[in-house]
C-alpha cells in the first residue's frame, strides 16, 4: 500500500520555530568549522565531551538548570542541575585518577542499570581522559567477558546484583584491576569491595579536567558482526560536534525542551542522544530507570511534560499493540516532536503516531559506527511514511553497486557515506584490518541496502549481511551459535533472523543434538535459558528447531542463507558450494 506524503506546515507557521530553517541552504553552506564555533573548546584542538556537555554551561544561565530528572522503577525522583553533575563527575574523576590510578586512554567500563551513577560515572571517566564503554545490564557473563577482555578494561563500575551475575569471568580478565560497586540501597556484601558511595564521599569536587585532543579516543561501543565476536567501534572527543549538531537540527532541541530518549545507555543511542547531544544543547533530560510498559510510558510522557521524544520502532509497535483506548486516558499537550531510530519504521507506525499524538514520528537512520544521525526526517520537511529521510546537511550518502560505483536514483544498492564527519568511528578496537575493509573507493560501506528516490529520500531495503536486528538490538549469529554449542546437548547450531511483526526479527536457532540426546520441550527451554544467561535475553533464540544436520558449504561454513530461505519458503538460490548431505 502506498502511503500519502505527510505535508509539513511552512516554516513561518510553526509556533516554535525549528532550528533547521532551510534544508537545502544549510546543506550548501554547511561546515563543521561553523558548528565548532558554537562549542567551548579549550583551544583550537583540545576539547572534552564532558566539558562541552556539562561544565561549559556553568558559565551561562544554565548553571542551575536541571540537566537530569530521573525516576526510578519504584517512582522515586532525583534531580540534578548542570552544576550538580559537574561536581559529582569531578568527584568521580578524582576517584578514578587519585584512588585507582586511571590514566589517559585507560578503558573504564560500565555494567549498570539506568541509574544516575552511570551518567555521573561516564562524565567523570571522560574528564579523567578515560575511554568509556557502557554494557547492557541485560548481558550475561559471556557477553560481558568478551567485551572486557577485548577492550582490556581497567575499571568496571557495576552493582552488587549485576556483579553476582558475572563473577565467574573475573579470573579470565587480567587487565581488570578494580571493580566499583554502586549499591543504591542494596546490601553491602563484601568489605573488600570498592564502594562507589564511600569513594565519592572522600573525593574532592574540584578536578582539573584532562585537556583531551579532538582526536583522542573517548567512547567504545561494541557492535555485532556476522562472522566473529562483537567489535569495539571507537569514537573520539571531537564526536561531540556531531552529537550537538544533529541534536540541534534533527531532534530540534531547544532551550525550554524536556527531552526523553528511551534508549539504554548500553547502546550508542543511549550515549550520543541519551547524554551528549542533548546536554551539549543545554537541554533538560528525563530518564526512566525501568523498561517498557505502555501504561507507564504514556503516564511518563504526560507527567514529565515531555516535549521531544526519541524512541524506537519496536517500542512504537508495542504501544500500538496495547491498543488505541489506553492513550485516550492521557494528555500529550506538551509533546511537540517525536523521532525514531534503530530499525525501519513501518508506515503504519508513522500514521498511528499522527492519530494518537497528533504528530508523526520522524524516522532517522544511523549506526554505532557513524556515531551520530546520518539520514533523517526533519521538522520542516514532508514525510514519506516508510522513508528514513534525507542525509544530514554536510553528509553525502550514496547508493553503490557491488563494485562500489554510484547508482542512479531508484536503484537498490549498498548504502554508503563519504567519510569525514566528526563522530565517525576511528577504528574497531584492535581490528584495524577489519576497520579498513569497511572503506571502498573513498566511501564508507554501511552494510545496509537501500534506495534513493528522485527527491533524495532514502528507503531502507535490508541488511547486506546476516546480522539480526531484533527489537533494535543487533545480534551476531556467530556469537549465539558459539554459545549454543557450549550447551552439553548441542552438536551444531545455525542462527537466523526470522521476520516478526513486533520485534522486526527474532532469533531462530536450528540445532542438531549430540548422540544420546532427544529433542524435547524441556531441552528447548533449557537451551534458551542457557543462552539468555550467557549472552542476553535479546540474543536468546525465541524459536529452536531441532534438525539432524545443518546445511554447510564444502569449506564447512554453515549456510545461514539457506536456513533462512527454507524457513521463509523462498527459492534456495545457488547451492553449488553446498556440502553433500
Ligand atoms: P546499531 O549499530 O546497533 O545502532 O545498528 C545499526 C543498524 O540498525 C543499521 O545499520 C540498520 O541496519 C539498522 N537501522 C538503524 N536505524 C534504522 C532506520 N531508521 N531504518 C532502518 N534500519 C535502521
Amino acid at each position: 500500500m502506498e502511503y500519502p506524503k505527510i505535508t509539513k506546515t511552512p516554516f513561518e507557521q510553526f509556533a516554535i520555530k525549528p532550528n533547521l530553517q532551510d534544508y537545502h541552504k544549510m546543506g550548501e553552506k554547511f561546515s563543521w568549522d561553523k558548528i565548532s564555533s558554537d562549542l567551548d573548546w579549550f583551544d583550537h584542538e583540545h576539547i572534552n565531551i564532558a566539558h562541552v556537555t556539562i561544565d561549559a554551561h556553568l558559565k551561562t544561565d544554565r548553571k542551575n538548570k536541571k540537566a537530569l530528572i530521573w525516576e526510578s522503577k519504584k517512582g522515586e525522583v532525583e534531580e540534578y542541575t548542570f552544576l550538580n553533575l559537574s561536581r559529582l563527575s569531578n568527584k568521580f574523576a578524582n576517584v578514578l585518577v587519585k584512588e585507582l590510578g586511571v590514566q589517559k586512554g585507560d578503558r573504564v567500563f560500565f555494567f549498570l542499570e539506568r541509574v544516575p551513577e552511570i551518567f555521573i560515572g561516564i562524565l567523570g571517566a571522560l574528564k579523567a581522559g578515560g575511554v568509556i564503554g557502557p554494557l547492557f545490564s541485560a548481558f550475561g557473563p559471556d557477553a560481558v567477558k568478551d567485551r572486557l577482555a577485548d577492550s582490556e578494561a581497567k575499571v568496571l563500575i557495576t552493582s552488587p546484583a549485576l556483579k553476582k551475575k558475572i563473577v565467574e569471568v573475573f579470573p579470565e580478565l587480567p587487565a581488570l584491576k578494580n571493580i566499583i560497586l554502586v549499591h543504591r540501597g542494596e546490601a553491602k556484601e563484601d568489605p573488600n569491595d570498592l564502594s562507589y558511595d564511600r569513594l565519592m564521599a572522600q573525593a574532592s569536587d574540584f578536578f582539573d579536567m584532562v585537556k583531551t585532543r579532538q582526536e583522542d579516543y573517548a567512547i567504545m561501543h561494541y557492535t555485532s558482526g556476522t562472522t566473529g565476536k562483537p567489535k569495539g567501534a571507537v569514537h573520539v572527543h571531537g564526536a561531540v560536534l556531531g552529537h550537538y549538531a544533529t541534536g540541534k537540527y534533527v531532534l530540534d532541541l531547544q532551550e525550554e525542551d524536556i527531552y526523553w530518549c528511551t534508549a539504554d545507555p548500553g547502546w550508542v543511542t543511549g550515549t550520543s542522544y541519551g547524554m551528549f547531544g542533548p546536554w551539549a544543547n543545554g537541554v533538560t533530560q528525563v530518564v526512566y530507570e525501568g523498561g517498557f510498559s505502555a501504561k507507564y510510558w504514556y503516564s511518563f510522557l504526560e507527567r514529565k511534560k515531555v516535549t521531544v521524544w526519541y524512541t524506537a520502532p519496536t517500542a512504537i509497535r508495542m504501544l500500538m499493540k496495547a491498543g488505541d483506548e489506553l492513550p485516550r486516558n492521557y494528555r500529550f499537550d506538551s509533546l511537540r516532536y517525536m523521532c525514531s531510530v534503530g530499525e525501519p519504521l513501518n508506515p503504519e507506525a508513522v500514521v498511528w503516531g499522527e492519530k494518537t499524538f497528533g504528530k508523526a514520528f520522524h524516522d532517522n537512520w544511523w549506526q554505532t559506527e557513524t556515531g551520530s544521525i546520518m539520514i533523517a526526517n526533519y521538522p520542516i520537511q514532508d514525510i514519506k511514511p516508510g522513508s528514513m529521510g534525507r542525509p544530514f546537511p554536510g553528509i553525502k550518502a550514496g547508493i553503490l553497486d557491488d563494485n562500489f560505483n554510484e547508482l542512479p536514483s531508484d536503484r537498490e544498492g549498498n548504502l554508503a557515506l563519504r567519510p569525514g564527519w566528526p563522530s565517525m568511528f576511528r577504528t574497531y578496537w584492535k581490528k584495524e584490518e577489519l576497520y579498513h575493509s569497511r572503506f571502498k573507493k573513498g566511501w564508507y560501506i554501511t552494510g545496509d541496502k537501500a534506495r534513493r528516490d528522485e527527491e533524495g529520500y532514502f528507503w531502507f531495503v535490508g541488511r547486506a549481511d546476516d546480522v539480526i536486528n531484533t527489537a533494535g538490538h543487533l545480534v551476531g549469529p556467530f556469537e549465539v551459535e558459539s554459545v549454543l554449542i557450549e550447551h552439553p546437548a548441542v552438536a551444531e547450531a545455525g542462527v537466523i533472523g526470522k521476520p516478526d511483526p513486533i520485534a522486526m526479527e527474532v532469533v531462530k536457532a536450528f540445532v542438531s543434538l549430540k548422540d544420546g540426546n532427544d529433542p524435547s520441550e524441556e531441552l528447548r527451554h533449557d537451551i534458551q535459558k542457557f543462552v539468555m544467561k550467557r549472552l542476553s535475553s535479546a540474543a536468546a533464540p525465541r524459536e529452536i528447531e531441532f534438525i539432524s544436520s545443518l546445511p554447510k558449504t564444502r569449506s564447512g561454513k554453515i549456510m545461514r542463507r539457506l536456513l533462512k530461505a527454507r524457513e521463509l519458503g523462498l527459492p534456495l538460490g545457488d547451492t553449488s558450494t553446498m556440502e553433500e548431505e
